[in-house]
C-alpha cells in the first residue's frame, strides 16, 4: 500500500494545508497528517487543539488520518510504514528551507522520498503565522481557513488580549 505522511506544526491548519492534503490524498492510498508535538517555535494552540482541528478538517477525506508525533519526521514515517513525506512549496522562501530539510531527511533515511507539491496560486501567501497576525489585528480570515478553525482562532486571540 502506498503511504505518505504530511508533517507540520499546523498552528492552525489553513486552506493552503488542506489543498496540499486533498491533492496528496489522490496520489497515495493512505495519507497520515503528522501534527508535530514540539516544533522549535512559539505556538498559539496546544498539541491537542492543533490535532483536533486537523482531524475535523480532514473528516470528509476517507484515506486521510491525523496523528501526533514527537521526534524526527523520518522516524515517524518509518513507524507508520510510509514511503514518502509530503511537503508544500510556496513561491516565496519555502524552497531553500525545504531543500535543506529534504537533504537532511535523505541522509537520515535514504529510502524515504520527499514529495513537494506546489502551492495553489490562491494560497501562495498564506501562512499560519500571517494568519494569526491578521486574526489578532481583527482582519477577515474566513476565506483562509475552515469555518471551525476561524471560530477557534478568533476565540483564542480574544482570550489572549
Ligand atoms: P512547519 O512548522 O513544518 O513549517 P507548517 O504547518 O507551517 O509546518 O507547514 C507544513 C507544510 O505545509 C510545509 O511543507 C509548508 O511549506 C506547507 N505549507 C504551509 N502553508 C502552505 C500553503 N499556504 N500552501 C502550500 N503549502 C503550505
Amino acid at each position: 500500500m502506498s503511504i505518505a505522511i504530511y508533517p507540520g506544526s499546523f498552528d492552525p491548519i489553513t486552506n493552503g494545508h488542506l489543498d496540499i492534503i486533498t491533492r496528496a490524498a489522490k496520489l497515495f492510498q493512505k495519507l497520515i497528517i503528522g501534527v508535530y508535538d514540539k516544533p522549535d517555535k512559539q505556538l498559539l494552540f496546544s498539541t491537542e487543539e492543533r490535532a483536533e482541528m486537523v482531524s475535523k478538517t480532514i473528516a470528509p477525506l476517507p484515506n486521510v488520518e491525523a496523528r501526533v508525533f514527537t521526534g524526527l519526521a523520518v522516524d515517524f514515517a518509518k513507524e507508520v510504514k510510509a514511503q514518502a513525506i509530503v511537503r508544500g512549496l510556496r513561491m516565496s522562501g519555502d524552497f531553500e528551507n525545504e531543500f535543506d530539510l529534504a537533504m537532511m531527511n535523505k541522509r537520515l533515511a535514504p529510502e524515504i522520498e520527499i514529495v513537494c507539491l506546489m502551492s495553489d496560486m490562491k494560497y501562495q501567501f498564506l501562512s499560519s503565522s500571517l494568519l494569526k497576525e491578521a486574526a489578532r489585528l481583527g482582519g477577515a480570515i474566513e476565506d483562509l481557513v475552515p469555518e471551525h478553525v476561524a471560530e477557534a482562532l478568533i476565540k483564542k486571540v480574544h482570550t489572549q488580549m
